[in-house]
């Protein structure tokens, strides 16, 4: 049923019925597809039996999935999902006024549930097919601390035991997102630990190191491969956290259907691709297939510009450089960035399917210093009342630059952006912001072409 001539009201729900009964996989749709992920020893494309030791069966199927266009949402996943879904799409009424914009702008807003992001849509499916599989603990890594929030919810509901090895600076400067993990039931451990040989390995050498992402992957997946009935999962840049995330697109676009709205832009930020990928899942369909001329946007960092300044290359998705090798838009498994970098997106590389759509002219990118990030975060959380993630500002920033194009040129476009998450444990950063000491840091060339003298030699 659509209600074309009904006012379009500030947030539009769907009913439990309405809620899609399929993830849906982009990769059919594509003509060029994305290069196969490679195994670091042999350069032969991975097969199900190399990706085995490390993650679970019902999750190899679904990355190395390049058929399939619709998969079923198991009845769980689905049961889960009714508890913090459908999340709200709304129209941004005040924003529009307060920018005085004749373009109409949407977001859909995955901020809703405790851990604050959309990373619960994909936790929920992993946990669920580590339990099928009759795995009983996992491993996994965070950083900033959404994905392992989301995955110590999803761990607690489902019964499976989970460590999460936790960047050390980061669970002294974020003590309560520890606390929220433990709350349900996760063991923290701050990396690098002496759990692990490799931890061991790194304390020896650098004892006061405060750890990074790299270190904590490779943590986590040691005590993965020499646990029993034990597995790793990670929370962005795969192919099935992507298919994970396109219940975010699949809802918007039922939502839309149902008042007859056609999105001109979408914008999404863009840190390992999973928010971005799934939001535009089902618009990229009809674009690739000739039915829709939407516009792409994936926004980012400019002090870790993975698709604006990054190499289409083969590389590691760790700084240890032991995972398999993926064909993405990157800055170098070595790239690290700045310090002073306080707004998310951290990753070096990008997805595989996000990677080969922007390489084939599908998708467009942007990069923006962090103070202007706080500012739009700022300008939304005043007129529209949610207190966003800084990682979700990157797409608020973009679409107010859309909206005020649109009303310097007078053109009505429909502008929706992916608000993924809120900022309530990132109040430090807003604190430098709001004094005035948040500063932008934007690499040199020089800098960067140490990070991708870090790529591996790879014949294609
Ligand atoms: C993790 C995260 C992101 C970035 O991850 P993607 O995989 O690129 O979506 C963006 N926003 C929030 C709130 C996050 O937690």
């Amino acid at each position: 049923m659509t209600n074309k001539n009904q006012a379009i009201p500030y947030k539009i729900f769907l009913t439990e019925d309405e809620l899609p009964k399929h993830w849906f996989d982009l990769r059919p749709d594509m003509k060029n597809k994305p290069a196969p992920m490679l195994h670091p020893g042999t350069h032969q494309p991975c097969t199900a039996q190399d990706l085995q030791p490390v993650f679970c069966d019902g999750v190899i199927s679904q990355e190395l999935n390049t058929t399939e266009s619709f998969i079923e949402i198991p009845e769980e996943v689905r049961n889960f999902y009714k508890m913090y879904r459908p999340s709200p799409l709304v129209r941004a009424y005040c924003l529009e006024k307060a920018l005085g914009t004749p373009a109409k702008i949407y977001y859909k807003f995955e901020g809703t549930n405790t851990s604050g992001s959309h990373k619960l849509n994909s936790a929920i499916a992993q946990v669920y097919y580590a339990k099928e599989q009759g795995i009983t603990s996992l491993t996994t890594e965070t950083g900033a601390g959404q994905w392992g929030t989301a995955l110590s919810m999803a761990c607690a509901y489902l019964g499976v035991d989970l460590k999460v090895y936790m960047v050390k600076v980061s669970s002294q400067q974020k003590p309560y997102r520890k606390a929220v993990m433990e709350t349900y039931g996760a063991q923290v451990i701050p990396s690098p630990s002496d759990t692990t040989a490799v931890g061991r390995k790194i304390l020896e050498a650098m004892p006061d190191t405060g750890g990074s992402l790299g270190c904590a992957i490779s943590e986590a997946i040691e005590v993965a491969t020499t646990t029993p009935n034990c597995r790793y999962v990670l929370g962005s840049v795969l192919n099935h956290v992507l298919l994970h995330q396109s219940v975010i697109g699949l809802e918007t676009e039922a939502a839309m259907a149902k008042y007859d709205i056609h999105p001109d832009v979408i914008i999404g930020c863009a840190g390992g691709g999973s928010n971005l990928g799934g939001l535009i899942a089902p618009f990229m369909a009809k674009k690739l297939r000739g039915e829709e001329n939407i516009r792409f946007i994936a926004v980012e960092p400019a002090s870790c510009p993975s698709f604006s300044r990054g190499r289409f290359a083969y590389d590691f998705g760790d700084t240890g450089q032991t995972t398999p090798l993926i064909k993405m838009y990157t800055l170098g498994s070595g790239f690290i960035p700045a310090p002073n970098h306080a707004g998310g997106l951290r990753f070096h590389g990008m997805n595989s399917v996000l990677s080969q759509l922007y390489h084939d002219g599908f998708l467009e990118a942007k990069a923006y210093p962090q103070n202007e990030i706080f500012e739009a975060a700022r300008q939304f959380a005043r007129c529209e009342g949610i207190l966003p993630a800084p990682e979700s500002s990157h797409a608020i920033k973009a679409a107010i630059d859309e909206a005020m194009a649109c009303k310097e040129r007078g053109e009505e476009k429909t502008i929706l952006f992916g608000l993924t998450g809120t900022g309530y444990f990132d109040m430090a950063a807003y604190m430098a912001f709001n004094d005035g000491t948040l500063s932008d840091y934007i690499p040199t060339d020089e800098e960067l072409a140490k990070g991708f003298a870090t790529l591996p030699p790879v014949k294609e």
